[in-house]
């Protein structure tokens, strides 16, 4: 027999080794293998007949390094899955199934040395002790006193060498290695009380009794496969569940509850949320409800060290840590029995993985569900369309939530015309509408919070030339230099390229160059003068890059020590403050005119979770959204809380032009630093994927990219769509695998793409 391994290391490279007999090697399994003149550790992905190559000696495994298999059968299936529907290599998937802290043998668990006593010595060896060595009667005494009778030697001082080693020679004491955890959440000195369960309302009792019988039925069917040894194990008797409940309708509840039942039942839990650091709420509950078993709670983020990784993976896989919570990469988290797998804001883009492998976080969980089997909940207010779709073709249940659990209303939304604003006053319009700025006033009058929410960071958009009307560009990237003041900067937003602003327009010389446009930070600015007494703060990317500047202002602004916060979409996620009375869009186009088939749907997802944000809680919530284009259907439906009407319309147009959820959409792009070889190997492509087209692949045609140029490499693009999604990525595959690309190229197959810029 052979296996297929995967060499650790950067070059991916894959090859067969013959199994000596005896050798327990499967799947998954980490092995130590001849490479050159030198070993070797990697991954076995396959076993193979055990036919050598003919010519080839097929060189002999050396050893295996860890019983168990590091990838779990389900794990593996998914890895494959992966490979074949997104079209990339298995071994990017697998450096995505473990964390290369595992997976490489730098890193192991950290150890300590400890002093145990095995039984307290008698009497007389005591007293005999403390007469004629002080210093190990001290330390017996010592460790009786201690927690499971076990100290760490670094703990009892110095000069307990020494007599420790006499101790242990006299068979009084034991010293031995423990595995010690480094923990993550060690420094965090926040107390987290423990909170207990609320008594739900009517649908979310419904809701919560559908889910909890998913999770009792899959428990129940996994015990009886395994029983019978059976195949059954691989089919999941339930479906998906769809969660949608408006912003404030008491998801998060349900979750917690949920996950309390299948932790019953002696299964895990897995959580998936957008972005740690942006939903620090959400994992805040979750530390919360379960804070008595705080010790059985991962949190996996990207700040985590390489040891803090390979600590928590191995606290995972050995069952010891049963809820896990984390951003899309959590989702190949090795839990054992898996009972429950939540996806909260399910519709959310970061669940795409921009990198190889392109998986979707979010599609991915619901196929880790299938596989396991084990129940799945995906929530938002605002789901994806291509979940609602499939509540409607029956392959997902879908639960509905259409009040505010708290008793509140949804707030009331105006919708405020900037054309009329503008028309109102000289020299174009203003940053805060006069609806808007009385609306601000009665907020600080009563004590009351606001929050501005400006889907642009910096200053001003841009510096452009009042004479000639030129613009400051980025010189890498196809997209205006942004204005930002704090350090008198001009900073590209793709490739975070930086100058110095001129203080004449470098191409006429004229003296009367402009900011045109604004950003959070002009208005962070402006808003001072308009209210000179309130409390301002603002939070974007640009202000949380100090280490918890975020965590910071968030807790000033629930302390009610801020009065307006100032944002992008970093606060339309998932926050929850009841003195939040009014949300301020300061404009509502800025989504909406990217030529992007989802930016309606994301115009009105934003928009919607924006004005979530308000009148959580006694108080009533109103919000404003300032707008050029009042009437388009996302800022109507939005106004109106209207997901049902929103996504028919919305649906009805996918469905005429065959896009997601009607068909699958890739994009194939080439890259390169010389613009016509870029567009000319696509071209070549092009062609290519026109000759035996599968019945249904629509391969559209060659088209520069909406950001032609981006970290000076040159853009062109071809989306493809079909109704299913193997026929497409096969005969992608198919024509590249045929097709020699110049080295100076390269070219990205995105399946089910969510970036076409
Ligand atoms: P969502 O996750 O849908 O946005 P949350 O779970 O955050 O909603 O709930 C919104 C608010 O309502 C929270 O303050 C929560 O504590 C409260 N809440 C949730 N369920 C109930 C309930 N059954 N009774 C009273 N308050 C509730
Ligand atoms: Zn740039």
């Amino acid at each position: 027999m052979n296996a297929r391994v995967l060499i650790d290391g950067p070059s991916e490279l894959v090859f067969d080794y013959a199994v000596r007999a005896g050798m327990a090697v499967s799947p998954g399994c980490r092995v130590r293998v001849p490479l050159r003149r030198k070993s070797a550790t990697g991954t076995v992905l396959s076993l193979t007949g055990g036919d050598p190559q003919a010519g080839f000696a097929v060189r002999e495994i050396e050893h295996l390094i860890d019983p168990e298999p590091l990838v779990t059968p389900v794990l593996l299936r998914i890895g494959e899955w992966i490979a074949r529907y997104y079209g990339t290599g298995i071994e990017s998937v697998v450096r995505s199934l473990v964390p290369g802290s595992v997976r490489t043998e730098d890193h192991s668990a950290k150890t300590r040395r400890a002093a145990v006593l095995p039984a307290p010595p008698d009497a007389e060896t005591l007293a005999c002790l403390e007469k004629r060595a002080p210093r190990q009667y001290t330390i017996i005494t010592l460790l009786a006193a201690a927690p499971d009778a076990r100290l760490a030697v670094a703990e009892l001082g110095r000069g307990a060498a020494a007599p420790l080693k006499a101790l242990e020679k006299a068979g009084l004491v034991h010293l031995e290695d423990e595995e010690i955890r480094r923990d993550p959440d060690a420094t965090n000195t926040e107390e987290i009380l423990e909170s207990t369960p609320l008594q739900l309302n009517e649908s979310q009792q419904a809701a919560f009794d559908a889910i909890a019988g998913y999770i009792k039925e899959v428990s129940d069917h996994q015990a009886r496969s395994e029983d019978q040894n059976s195949e059954l194990k691989t089919q999941n008797p339930t479906k998906p569940t769809l969660l949608l409940g408006v912003t404030g309708s008491g998801k998060t509840e349900i979750y917690l509850q949920a996950a309390r039942h299948a932790l019953d039942l002696g299964k895990s839990v897995l959580v998936l949320v957008p972005e740690i650091s942006l939903t620090p709420q959400t994992v805040r509950r979750f530390k919360a409800r379960f804070a008595a078993m705080r010790d059985e709670v991962a949190v996996l983020h990207s700040h985590l060290s390489q040891g803090e990784r390979f600590d928590e993976w191995h606290r995972i896989r050995k069952g010891k840590a049963r809820i896990v919570i984390g951003a899309r990469s959590a989702v190949f988290a090795p839990l054992p029995g898996l009972g429950l797998i939540i996806v909260d804001e399910e519709h959310e883009t970061s669940y795409k993985q921009e990198t190889v492998p392109r998986y979707h976080g979010r599609d991915v969980a619901v196929l880790r569900a299938a596989f396991e089997p084990c129940a799945i909940v995906l929530g938002s207010a605002t789901p994806s369309l291509e979940s609602f779709h499939n509540t409607q073709t029956g392959k997902y249940h879908l639960l509905r939530l259409d009040q505010r659990a708290d008793g509140s209303t949804l707030p009331l939304v105006r919708v405020v015309d900037m054309r009329l604003e503008a028309a109102k006053r000289k020299g174009g319009p203003a940053v805060i509408s006069d609806k808007l700025r009385t609306a601000l006033e009665a907020r600080l009058e009563n004590g009351e919070q606001s929050i501005l929410f400006l889907n642009r960071r910096g200053f001003a958009r841009s510096l452009q030339c009042h004479s000639c009307g030129h613009v400051c560009h980025c010189p890498h990237c196809a997209v205006a230099l942004t204005y930002h003041r704090t350090d008198e900067r001009l900073v590209c937003h793709v490739c975070g390229y930086q100058s110095i602003v001129p203080r004449k327009c470098p191409e006429c010389k004229d003296p009367g160059i402009q900011l045109q446009g604004y950003g959070t930070q002009k208005v962070e600015e402006i808003l001072p003068k308009i209210f000179p007494t309130a409390r301002i703060a603002r939070i974007d990317a640009d202000a949380m890059r100090r280490k918890n500047a975020l965590r910071d202002i968030l807790q000033q602004f629930r302390a009610n020590k801020i009065d307006i916060l100032i944002g992008t979409q970093m606060i339309a996620k998932g926050l929850h403050f009841p003195n939040v009375t009014l949300v301020g869009i300061l404009n509502a186009d800025l989504g909406l005119h990217v030529p992007d088939f989802r930016a309606g749907e994301r115009t009105f997802q934003l928009l919607t979770q924006v004005a979530g944000r308000a009148g959580r809680g006694e108080l009533a919530g109103e919000v404003i959204v300032q707008t050029f284009t009042p009437h388009s259907p996302s800022i109507q439906f939005a106004r109106r809380h209207d997901f049902d009407s929103y996504a028919e319309q919305e649906m009805e147009f996918r469905r005429q032009f065959s896009f997601p959820p009607y068909a699958h959409c890739a994009v194939l792009t080439s890259r390169s630093a010389h613009e016509r070889r870029a567009e000319f190997t696509l071209q070549t492509l092009h062609r290519r994927l026109s000759e035996n087209t599968p019945d249904g692949v629509l391969v559209g045609e060659v088209l520069p990219s909406p950001l032609i140029r981006s970290h000076g490499q040159f853009r062109f693009q071809i989306t493809l769509r079909a109704p299913a999604a193997r026929p497409l990525t096969r005969h992608v595959q198919n024509v590249l695998a045929h097709t020699p690309l110049p080295e100076d190229v390269t070219v990205v197959f995105d399946m089910d793409a969510l970036n076409f810029s």
